[in-house]
């Protein structure tokens, strides 16, 4: 009994959490660890932990982008295909080399890419721009250079320090180091980094059934997988595995092999954290530390248990965070992926935690029925610009070889009872890098007063000031009343658009109209998105041009020609009079125009069932 208080009051928890709770415990329980310096080849995926400014300009010399001659611009400024300017070679300089004379009018040194620009030359002419081809092959030798262009000063010239200048801060601390950086820090002549180390995260299975990998099974036992599958998460996401093997369910076997994994920076454990009789994590846990015992609300992936250990060995004393995932092999690599990869994440020094998210179509329907989160395994594929996700199969907690035909996780929300085919759902993209760069957001100011007091006329002025200011601008009305009158000379929308505002957005309580400025004739693609994905259709009118599956409307009065081709077309919808050889040459459905049932019922098979029967 003394016990269960333990656990449900040290992290202040008693019943279900949910997922961002359960993650902002996690997190608030793991800090940033200390920093290193190592060989930048292994600092791939690590967080730089100083400031790294160039001590040399890179590159350190002007030098040529071509193989070709250097020399003075001025000397080609009559120079043409029809009739060349003739310069001196008076020299030869491959990368690596220094150049030993100077380019003085009417001469030219042969230039390799890479290689310093001779004192006096300013811009190079690559060989193809020279009559060096037809010299070679008509055997003349090469003390003389056609040149066949007018070039300009600086062409083909790289310039020093157009890349880094000396004494620039190249590198941020906080950094994520990708091959790109690794290579700007080989680059200013670094061998090593200060980095934010890796963690060691010590890996424990529990479980009387389980047996190694190399042994063969007896009845009633196992392979131990899960110690597989979370050192290859953990190493995946940067950090270092220590491997502790196989705990039994009783308290003498974990806390011995627990006591061995604590000199780790976090400590993940997986099974015994259910109900079962065997069930023995949190009782050694409880002993050793703080530990919260959670239902978290998703699934799969219920029963959690969390907390920290205090590890007191001779007179040091540290706390090591552990995570205490659901046995289930899909349950473990699912929270895994929700709380113990952004730990680890965390423990490195990196900011951006979440996995990039996608809106999908769902191919069949997913049943969400006891009011947690429901993370599905789901294949992802990109059709026409489009994300489907489709349903990997029997979604058992057990079932690994669901997740591993999965590249992502479609999230159903905890209030959801499902989604059907065709809906649009979130999915978290499994083998996708976090998402980097924070979330893009205008600022933003709400100029208010009274009516009457001048508010409008002072969003007038500011958007022209602003827009002198060289900004760009919307501006965004709230609006009472039930019509919203958008674009009409003499309202306010009008006025804001008049007075230079790039965009108008007004929103009513239930109602939003925008007006954006387009630099161009948007394509349907570029309109979808401000739309948004929530419609069970989009009915345009228009849009000739676009690949939108099309229906033509025909009227006798209008002639007998038609808009589009065939080809383009899914029906043409007529009030009868079409000419009946032409129909048939159209060899398309031909529908009444009086018969609104009918096209509709049309449209609905065509493309709204359709695509959903298309996609299960
Ligand atoms: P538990 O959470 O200990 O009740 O385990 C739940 C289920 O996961 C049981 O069927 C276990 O056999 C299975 N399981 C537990 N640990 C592992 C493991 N390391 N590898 C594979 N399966 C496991
Ligand atoms: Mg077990």
């Amino acid at each position: 009994m003394t016990k269960k208080i333990v656990y449900n009051t040290l992290l202040g928890v008693s019943s279900m959490i949910s997922v961002e709770e359960a993650l902002e415990k996690v997190l608030s329980y793991v800090k940033i660890l200390e920093p290193e310096r190592k060989p930048i080849l292994d600092c791939l995926g690590q967080v730089l932990a100083e400031d790294v400014y160039s001590t040399i300009d890179i590159p350190p010399l002007d030098n040529s982008a071509m193989d070709g001659y250097a020399l003075r611009a001025e000397d080609t400024r009559e120079a043409s295909e029809s009739s060349p300017r003739y310069s001196v070679v008076i020299g030869e300089v491959a990368a690596g080399s220094m150049p030993t004379k100077e380019v003085k009018p009417g001469t030219a040194i042969r230039i390799m890419t890479g290689a310093p620009l001779p004192e006096g030359a300013d811009a190079v002419v690559k060989f193809e721009d020279t009559d060096e081809v037809s010299r070679k092959s008509s055997g003349k030798d090469l003390s003389q250079i056609g040149i066949l262009l007018h070039v300009k000063k600086g062409l083909n010239v790289r310039r020093r320090g157009e890349d880094i200048a000396k004494g620039e801060l190249t590198l941020k601390k906080g950094t994520v180091l990708r091959p790109q950086e690794i290579g700007e820090l080989a680059s200013m002549g670094h061998s090593t980094a200060l980095v934010i180390r890796r963690p060691i995260v010590a890996i424990l299975a529990t479980g009387d059934e389980l047996i190694g990998v190399d042994q063969p099974l007896a009845p009633g036992q196992i392979h131990d997988s899960n110690t597989y599958t979370i050192a290859a998460e953990v190493s995946r996401y940067g950090g270092t595995p220590r491997i502790l093997g196989i705990g039994r369910d009783s308290v003498q076997s974990l806390t011995q092999k627990i006591d061995e994994g604590l000199d780790a920076d976090m400590l993940i454990t997986s099974g015994g954290v259910s109900k079962g009789d065997y069930d023995v994590v949190k009782d050694v846990l409880a002993e050793h530390g703080e530990i919260g015992f959670w239902t978290v609300c998703m699934k799969p992936g219920k029963p959690i248990a969390f907390g920290v250990i205090n590890k007191v060995k001779g007179r040091e004393k540290r706390k090591v965070p552990h995570l205490g995932l659901p046995g289930n092999p899909v349950s473990s690599m699912i929270t895994f992926e929700q709380f113990a990869r952004p730990a680890i994440l965390k423990m490195m020094g990196r900011e951006a935690l979440a996995k990039p998210t996608i809106r999908a179509i769902i191919e069949s329907d997913i049943t969400n029925t006891d009011g947690r989160r429901l993370f599905a395994r789901v294949m992802v594929t990109k059709r026409g610009g489009q994300y489907y996700a489709s349903v990997t199969g029997p979604q058992g907690s057990g079932i690994l070889t669901s997740m591993a035909k999965a590249n992502g996780l479609a999230v159903i929300s905890e209030s959801s009872n499902g989604a059907k085919g065709g809906d649009v759902v979130e999915v978290q993209m499994l083998d996708w890098g976090e998402e980097q760069g924070k979330a893009q957001t205008s600022p933003i100011v709400s100029i208010v007063g009274r009516s009457e007091s001048g508010k409008t006329l002072l969003v007038e002025q500011l958007i022209a000031e602003f827009k002198r200011r060289g900004y760009k601008i919307a501006t965004l009305k709230h609006s009472h009343c039930g019509v919203i009158e958008v674009d009409q000379p003499g309202k306010d929308t009008w006025k804001f658009a008049q007075a230079g505002s790039d965009a108008v957005c007004i929103s009513s309580p239930r109602k939003l109209a925008l007006i954006k400025k387009a630099d161009h004739d948007l394509r349907i693609d570029e309109v979808l998105p401000i739309i948004g994905p929530e419609f069970d259709l989009v009915l345009v009118e228009g849009f000739k041009k676009s690949k939108l599956p099309k229906i033509e409307v025909h009227r006798k009065e209008l002639g007998n020609e038609l808009l589009c081709s065939p080809e383009e077309l899914s029906a043409i919808v007529t009030d009868g009079s079409l000419d009946t050889p032409l129909a048939d040459s159209y060899k398309l459905p031909i529908l009444s125009w009086a018969d609104t049932a009918a096209i509709a019922d049309f449209i609905e098979k065509s493309f709204v069932l359709n695509r959903q029967s298309n996609a299960s």
